[in-house]
């Protein structure tokens, strides 16, 4: 898709400019000019344009021929915040490690900001071969454009094949940029990705269809190819150590380099809920019965020092806070021990904790699908199941 200007219609009143916010709009012989690199599209112009001279095209899709196997190398791009690392990066190098080893390529892992020369030595424990480290002061923040064009810049020279990003609020907005300028390929919240021997292929699987069906998406003929992955996806890496090559380039940006300005970066207060992080996680569903029906799942929870969650009816039904769903549109957790309570085993609930290192179920159907994915199961009902361990593991704390 394009803006387009019908230069026999454009007065050169210069409305279209002042609508627009990207500065993507100039003046030329006094006809409205679109500069393609700083449109997003957003359509402010074509709605303040008192000729109707600006209109929305849609091309064709054009495949774009790429030689393909000029593009060698796995990227994960950091997200960083008050200078420290995202979790969510750090878990995309593991995932990366698999597939740089599958494909016998580099894993690089490519930090944009500044004050991480200190970091870097402990950075390069988590298995990556090579740091590309863009600093320049102003990167310090994420800027939407100038991370986009940093990277695109970088791609184009670099031809990295999988370029993995976590799907976090900035790399969605990152992501379809880089995506969009590189004509590449993007994935959005993948729950899986492997490799296609054959084709070299990154296969990425991902929810479809209101969580229905999972689909494995392709893109054989355009390179790179970008996923985004949410936290909790993939372990954390183990710490290595090996030799690690640092690239460190050194960028000259100006605040007025940036079509926007970070005027004040307010941290969001934290919930007291950190599901994300639990080490034991007791999770009830509809089967619980009733919001008073909780209250065993809370003393179980409470007993063995872990966080409560549960599945989206269970919120729905209001005997849960939101911001304790677990599942495709809730939080993905990986606890060391999930102890799922009437939850029947919809995918939509899986794939938020399928890695849980160890899974206990408590279901009265014998066939509940929740078994497929639990190393223990227990088949009963919870409110008789639930008290009985309660008391064995208070007995067995006081023992301790
Ligand atoms: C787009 C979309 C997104 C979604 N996102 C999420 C999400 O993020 N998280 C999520 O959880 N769901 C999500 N869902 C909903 C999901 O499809 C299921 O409907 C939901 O997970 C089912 O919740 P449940 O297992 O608690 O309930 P049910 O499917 O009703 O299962 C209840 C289970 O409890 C058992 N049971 C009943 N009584 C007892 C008892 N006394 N003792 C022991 N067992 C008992 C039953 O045998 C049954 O297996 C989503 C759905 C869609 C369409």
């Amino acid at each position: 898709m394009s803006i387009v200007i019908d230069e026999e219609l454009c007065t050169g009143c210069a409305s279209c400019m002042d609508s627009c916010m990207y500065d993507a709009i100039e003046l030329e012989n006094n006809k409205a000019k679109v500069l393609e690199d700083n449109c997003t599209l957003c359509r402010a112009c074509i709605e303040t344009c008192p000729e109707e001279a600006i209109s929305l095209v849609r091309e064709d899709v054009k495949v774009q021929k790429v030689d393909i196997s000029q593009f060698k190398g796995v990227w994960v791009i950091a997200e960083h915040y008050q200078k420290k690392i995202q979790n969510v990066s750090l878990q995309l190098l593991s995932k990366g490690r698999l597939l740089a080893d599958l494909l016998q390529v580099y894993l690089s892992f490519v930090i944009l900001g500044s004050d991480f020369d200190d970091k870097l030595e402990q950075l390069s424990l988590y298995g990556m071969d090579e740091i590309i480290y863009i600093k320049s002061p102003i990167l310090k923040d994420y800027y939407s454009d100038l991370y986009t064009k940093v990277i695109s810049e970088l791609v184009l020279e670099n031809k990295p094949e999988i370029i993995l990003i976590g799907a976090t609020p900035t790399g969605r907005d990152f992501a379809p940029r880089v995506a969009k300028r590189l004509n590449a390929g993007l994935t959005a919240d993948c729950t899986g990705l492997e490799i296609n021997h054959a084709t070299r292929d990154l296969l990425q699987t991902r929810p479809t269809y209101g969580g229905s069906i999972m689909a494995t998406i392709r893109t054989p003929s355009s390179r790179p190819q970008m996923a985004t992955v949410r936290a909790g996806i993939f372990n954390m890496p183990e710490k290595v150590k090996k030799k690690v090559y640092i690239r460190k380039i050194e960028y000259e940006f100006e605040e007025k380099d940036s079509v926007s300005k970070i005027v004040k970066v307010i941290s969001k207060t934290k919930t007291s809920v950190n599901l994300e992080d639990a080490k034991i996680i007791v999770a009830g569903g509809r089967g619980v019965g009733s919001r008073e029906g909780f209250r065993v799942i809370e003393e179980l929870a409470k007993v063995l020092d872990a966080e409560l969650g549960g599945s989206r009816i269970t919120v729905e039904l209001n005997w849960l806070d939101p911001d304790r769903q677990i599942g495709q549109t809730g939080k993905t957790v990986t606890p060391k021990l999930y102890i799922a309570c009437g939850i029947s085993g919809a995918i939509q609930h899986i794939v938020g904790m399928q890695n849980s290192e160890i899974i206990v179920a408590i279901n009265k159907d014998p066939n509940a699908s929740i078994f497929n994915w639990a190393h223990y199961g227990i088949v009963g009902d919870l409110h008789e199941i639930i008290p009985v361990l309660i008391e064995e593991i208070k007995k067995i704390k006081v023992n301790e």
